[in-house]
């Protein structure tokens, strides 16, 4: 009998040619998170069973766990022999005060008991050994899980704590995330990694109108980020020169527009230096009127890469609700200036066209003040 953790992972999406790479990755990921703990890894049929760990780690180890994607839950499990006797010896043990049900999987079918077989013997034995123990099929408050698997392996567990879900994190490929340092950009940057895009980030500073705290909170907001993100490359560019040459030479009304289509150009850059193959944007229509379905029109048609907006749908509330989940939130409520609040007009356009647009940016040279931008960027590695 020994004390393993016995993971589980999202069985639908293992189909086809997709299956290993996703297993592999997956595999890849949890030894890559776990890497500060001493363990062995055993992966059976569906499953992922960490055994050999320190006792005392045990409950880090669940933490860490519940933030890789792609699993679905984590048990603390017993692993006994596959037969009835060491199964049933390790039930009676159990305390169960109120209603229980047993659920068997019996993966091995050399096993001499059925699984409805087992689950009915098993629940005998649960009831000769605790008094106010009842059955109930339906909606039992305690659950008992047992597998039986190959290898003369059975495991049994009576409690999951919940994972994240999703893809593992690389198997939908690379993106850029525009990481401001508010509340929404980190969300939709945890968003689009659950399923499964390794991400890099791109934050423009408008220094010294903005603070060099407001940088210090981007590089910590990538930092709790990357509890789930793994390693994040954070390009870190300045805008400076370029918000003081709209300032001076376009419409105040057009103010924000024309930032935002420079900042989508130079992120389409850093996806091209980077083989990154998308953009993402925490944007949620109607926030602001550079969120509205014109304005968003007129920044994304500067661009050919697929831009995700996984919160284009989302209510600030909810937004907030995941910030505070993925302890983002704190960080973002700090008070420093984001760039996009220098030089703010008073009644930036609600429905801009692209014609007015490409008007406006004939005072610029952008192809320059791009150039400049990308030559002066500096890059960060965050690692948590
Ligand atoms: P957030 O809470 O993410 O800052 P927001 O509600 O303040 O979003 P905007 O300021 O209009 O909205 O920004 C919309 C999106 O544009 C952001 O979610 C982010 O992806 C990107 N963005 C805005 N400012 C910056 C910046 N300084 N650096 C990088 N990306 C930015
Ligand atoms: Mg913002």
């Amino acid at each position: 009998m020994k004390k393993v953790l016995f993971i589980k992972f999202g069985e639908l999406f293992l189909k086809g040619k997709n299956k290993k790479e996703f297993e592999r990755l997956l595999l890849e990921n949890i030894k890559r998170k776990l890497s500060s703990f001493s363990f062995n890894l055993e992966q059976v049929v569906g499953r992922i069973i960490i055994f050999d760990y320190d006792e005392m780690e045990e409950n880090l180890i669940i933490q860490n766990l519940t933030t890789v994607f792609g699993l679905i839950g984590v048990s603390k499990a017993i692993e006994v022999a596959s037969n009835f006797d060491e199964i049933s010896d390790f039930i009676s043990k159990i305390e169960i005060d109120g209603t229980f049900r047993v659920n068997v999987k019996r993966a091995d079918k050399n096993f001499p008991l059925t699984s409805v077989e087992l689950e009915r013997k098993l629940g005998e034995v649960v009831l000769n050994h605790n008094k106010n123990a009842k059955v109930d099929l339906h909606n039992p408050e305690h659950n008992i899980n047992v597998e039986v698997r190959f290898n003369n392996e059975t495991f049994i567990y009576y409690e999951t704590i919940k994972c994240d879900g999703g893809l593992p994190l690389g198997s939908g490929g690379r993106a850029l995330l525009l990481l401001s340092g508010g509340i929404d950009s980190p969300v939709a940057g945890y968003l689009m990694a659950k399923r499964g895009l390794k991400i890099e980030a791109v934050h423009f500073h408008s220094y010294p109108y903005t603070s060099e705290q407001a940088k210090e909170k981007v590089i910590t907001l990538a930092k709790e980020l990357s509890k789930y993100c793994d390693e994040i490359k954070l390009h870190v560019v300045s805008f400076t020169k370029i918000q003081e040459q709209i300032h001076m030479n376009c419409d105040s009304e057009y103010m924000i527009t024309i930032m935002r289509r420079i900042m989508m150009r130079i992120a389409e850059k850093i996806c091209e230096q980077n083989e990154l193959g998308a953009i993402i944007t925490g944007e949620s229509l109607g926030q602001v009127a550079s969120q509205t379905m014109q304005s968003i029109n007129v920044t994304n048609s500067v661009v050919t890469l697929p831009v995700f907006r996984p919160l284009i749908a989302f209510d600030k509330e909810d937004i907030v609700e995941i910030a505070k989940k993925i302890g983002t939130f704190e960080t973002s409520i700090l008070p420093y200036e984001d760039c996009c609040t220098v030089f703010l007009p008073k009644h930036p356009v609600i429905k801009p066209t692209i014609k007015k647009a490409v008007c406006q940016e004939k005072f610029l040279q952008i192809d320059d003040l791009i150039r400049e931008a990308l030559n002066t960027k500096e890059e960060i590695i965050i690692r948590r």
